[in-house]
């Protein structure tokens, strides 16, 4: 499907708490308006995964900031999904474990890490349709995207599907506090850091998926999409 009504590329930015949904929404517009998914929380954790395993002091900001020019991040489409490569090796399962869940808002809070990453995230994206989902793509990475969503859901709902996210995933051993302390101290270092904290843009469309299925989730924001696009 094509964009509808519109022949310029088109952002749609999508922001948000931890776990609400961001990605699931993100992929299914990039599939319905044929475009490009670039998950940018993604590009965080593999810095993360970067420093952790190269026992990077992120006290040291010079350390990081060298460690960054070691540091190529792509993906790779695979059957509708989008597979992180870190230096050319898939690590798409090791950024989402909790060892990088745990350290992930700490090193994104750092300047020179954001600094890298944004201009990493707008040559991504070139001059393409693009759908973004991140904590600053609608405030910093692209301010003047034509749509842009803000997700939030009740944070225990948002623990339990996280947590039967991981469970699928063979995960068994995760507990709900666990995951729920994850994504309480990731908001809450995502929402106070200094540069680009995690907040609602003015122009942003707020979508509360406490009691939204993933389909009803969809129809919310393909309905705010037309008339956008119409306007
Ligand atoms: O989206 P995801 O939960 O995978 O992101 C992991 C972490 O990366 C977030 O908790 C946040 O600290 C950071 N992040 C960010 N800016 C973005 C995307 C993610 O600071 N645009």
């Amino acid at each position: 499907m094509a964009l509808p009504f519109h022949t310029e590329p088109i952002v749609i930015a999508i922001d948000g708490y931890s776990s609400c949904g961001k990605s699931t929404l993100a992929r299914q517009l990039a599939s319905c308006f044929n475009c490009i998914y670039i998950d940018t929380g993604a590009m965080y954790r593999a810095v993360t995964l970067f420093l952790l395993d190269n026992r990077v002091d992120i006290n040291e900001v010079t350390s990081v900031e060298k460690s960054l020019d070691n540091i190529h991040i792509s993906f790779v489409r695979s059957g509708g999904s989008n597979i992180t490569y870190l230096n050319g090796v898939d690590v798409e399962e090791q950024v989402r474990s909790l060892e990088v869940s745990q350290n992930v808002s700490e090193i994104a809070a750092l300047s020179v890490v954001r600094k890298k990453m944004v201009a990493l995230q707008r040559i991504m994206a070139g001059h393409n349709s693009v759908v973004m989902d991140g904590r600053d793509i609608g405030t910093v990475v692209f301010p003047n995207a034509k749509i842009k969503f803000f997700l939030t859901a009740d944070d225990n709902v948002r623990a339990q599907r996280r947590l039967n996210e991981l469970h699928k995933k063979g995960d068994i051993h995760i507990k709900l506090e666990e995951v729920l302390t994850n994504l309480r101290h990731r908001d809450m270092i995502d929402t106070s850091r200094k540069d680009s904290p995690l907040r609602q843009a003015e122009d942003a469309y707020l979508i509360d998926s406490t009691n939204l299925s993933i389909e009803d989730q969809l129809e919310v924001a393909l309905q705010y999409i037309k008339m956008k696009i119409s306007d």
